[in-house]
């Protein structure tokens, strides 16, 4: 029944909101097999280069309050997150970034907390598009201004990540009662009149529906410098409100991640190694991602918990899955 729709999908056609919703029922191995084949297809078309995005995790000090439910990485949230606070020194910061760029990974993401304004990263961005050549993204959420984000934008920061997470308002207020929608929103808009290539994912699994997941894929159409869509599993992490929410099953982030590439056919699709299990990460890749995040080298001088779980991916292991379909590591 989906194999018309996946045919017009992979000549180029663009699909109905009546198609899309079928895709999204497809709920058996076979549909879903066939669905990944069409979307990595599309991606193969454009580009078999696989890009590899590493970290650094500026503070784990976070203003939100109350704390996102399913935040392991705030300090003291999770005893199998960071749970002690952190506030990266320069030294780390250029120590990690320089042993991102000797393992020759092109990008690294500097991330962190609320309550900063975006002085935290115009510092990492500083450090980072100064002293190396590796490609910079930058999350800090919606805790950035105008100014902030405009000396990004100076300092030639390449992509700015603020996730919705759910553009279901109930949703996102329920898992999220710290912040609110509309202040993320904003934050898009405003990296997109920096001229900054804005980067704004979905979590899933928070109990959203097809419905919301589609409506949210067709909302993210609107932001201008859109260039890159996150796919993000929800993983529950010990102590926190979500502790016993179960995890998103794998099945739905590659039918997400399928349906993305297929509705952006060139956009870079990021999946988390530490969200969708380093293990699983050849499914992603099966299924039309073209970017692996927290892609960890053995030179990595700092620890690192993943955010969304306490793993991550393993640099060697990781090209070893994506040489192994026929697709292409890019290194720096
Ligand atoms: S998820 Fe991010 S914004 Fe929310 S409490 Fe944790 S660190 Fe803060």
């Amino acid at each position: 029944m989906i194999d018309e729709i996946l045919k017009r999908a992979e000549n180029g056609k663009k699909l109905d909101n009546e198609e899309l919703f079928q895709l999204f029922s497809v709920n058996n191995a076979e549909d879903l097999k066939k669905l990944c084949e069409t979307a990595s297809n599309i991606r193969n078309k454009y580009s078999k280069t696989i890009k590899l995005t590493s970290t650094v995790h500026i503070t784990n000090k976070c203003q939100v309050q109350p704390r996102c439910k399913y935040c392991g990485f705030a300090a003291k949230t999770s005893r199998d997150g960071y749970y002690n606070a952190f506030y990266k020194t320069d030294d780390e910061i250029r120590q990690a970034a320089k042993s991102i760029e000797e393992a020759r990974v092109p990008r690294v993401s500097c991330s962190g907390g609320h309550g900063y304004k975006g002085k935290q990263a115009v510092h990492a961005a500083e450090i980072v598009k100064g002293e190396t050549n590796l490609e910079l993204l930058i999350n800090v959420g919606a805790d950035l201004t105008e100014n902030s984000t405009n000396k990004l934008a100076e300092l030639n920061t390449d992509t700015v990540c603020c996730n919705l997470e759910s553009t279901n308002e109930a949703i996102f207020n329920n898992v999220k009662p710290g912040e609110t929608l509309q202040d993320r929103i904003d934050v898009c808009n405003q990296v997109c009149d920096a001229g900054i290539e804005l980067s704004s994912g979905l979590l899933l699994g928070i109990g959203e529906s097809d419905e919301d997941r589609l409506n949210h894929l067709l909302f993210l159409n609107q932001f201008k410098t859109l260039g890159e869509i996150p796919i993000m599993g929800f993983n529950p992490y010990k102590d926190t409100p979500m502790e016993n929410h179960p995890a998103c099953p794998l099945d739905l982030q590659l039918k997400m991640v399928a349906i993305t590439r297929i509705m952006y056919p060139k956009i870079r699709i990021t999946v988390p190694t530490p969200t969708i299990g380093p293990k699983n990460v050849e499914y992603s890749l099966n299924a039309g991602a073209n970017n692996l995040a927290t892609v960890i080298a053995k030179n990595y001088p700092l620890e690192v918990k993943g955010v969304g779980s306490p793993t991550y991916g393993n640099l060697e292991e990781v090209v070893s899955v994506i040489e192994s379909l026929g697709l292409t590591p890019q290194y720096l």
